[in-house]
């Protein structure tokens, strides 16, 4: 099992953003506005990820609020559209000019970064532009600033790695730009022993964590051939595996979903738990079956 189910980890829960833009690039709001909006909004983990740029935020870090330093960048050739977008969390320094793609995903990876793909169908991103690259630990399952043009949510692309054995987790990043729009819609519950870079990037990497706009998932038990879910109210919980298979429960005409335990087909190669509510927000799991 490439994951951890957080659910059966020891430690606390993080609410977590990891993309976000700053006066550093083409944000509106000054590093310190930005970290002063995520602490007031009950975040503990901000990381800005400045254009091609590292801001680093770490004096903004406070008691209960850590930010670590993080970049977005641009590379590379997709079949369609324009630059791969590659967030990287963690990372200290730009990628050297002229690398490329993926000797850039490699050396961040190598150097403890948590890199993953930003909005792949905001990009235009196919699924094998993704397969033509690897190393990257995630791509982002829902990109808030992205739902502008309703493009912000990537489960297809994600789905299709994960069929094809990529072990890629999903993200949920809010790519926040203006801070009163783009903010607090989209983010990590991250589990980790202590609030500190080191164990955060940790759990990033590892996986320990699940992406959300809105629903809490409370309890993903994963037994003998089901997996039992409890969540807040929603309206459909699913257990997404390889085409064809998979299974979903829907609440009753006017009612809601707060528990479900779905079948594990034994015919696919993974399975994830995904939520919907009844305004559409979601909440997405890591795969909790690998084979
Ligand atoms: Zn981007
Ligand atoms: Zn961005």
């Amino acid at each position: 099992m490439p994951f951890p189910n957080p659910f059966d980890l020891e430690g606390n829960w993080y609410r977590t953003n990891l993309h976000t833009h700053s006066t550093g690039s083409d944000g509106w709001m000054a590093p310190d506005k930005v970290a002063a909006a995520y602490r007031r909004a009950g975040y503990q983990v901000l990381a800005i990820t400045d254009h091609g740029v590292v801001t680093d935020a770490t004096a903004l870090s406070a008691e209960g609020f850590l930010t670590v330093p993080g970049i977005e960048f641009h590379l590379g050739q997709p079949e369609v559209g324009g630059l791969y977008h590659v967030v990287a969390v963690g990372a200290e320094q730009a990628p050297p000019p002229g690398v490329e793609l993926q000797a850039a995903v490699h050396a961040l990876v190598e150097a403890g970064a948590f890199v993953f793909v930003a909005h792949p169908y905001w990009s235009g991103l196919t699924c094998a532009d993704l397969i033509s690259f690897d190393g990257y630990h995630a791509i982002e399952v829902h990109n808030t600033v992205c739902e502008f043009i309703a493009r912000g949510q990537s489960m297809v692309h994600w789905d299709d790695l994960l069929t094809r054995g990529r072990a890629v987790c999903g993200v949920a990043v809010d790519d926040c730009h203006h801070g009163y729009d783009d903010i607090h819609l989209g983010w990590l519950m991250v589990k980790s022993p202590s609030l500190t870079r080191a164990a955060i990037l940790g759990a990033l990497r590892a996986g320990a964590y699940y992406a959300t706009n809105g629903p809490v998932i409370e309890s993903v038990r994963v037994q003998e051939g089901q997996v039992a879910v409890a969540c807040s109210p929603v309206r459909r919980i699913s257990l997404i595996a390889a085409p064809g298979l998979g299974a979903n429960r829907m609440a009753a005409e006017g009612g809601s979903l707060t528990t479900a335990t779905l079948p594990v087909h034994a015919g696919s190669n993974y399975a994830r738990v995904q939520v919907i509510d009844h305004v559409g927000r979601m909440a997405w799991t890591q795969p909790v079956v690998w084979r």
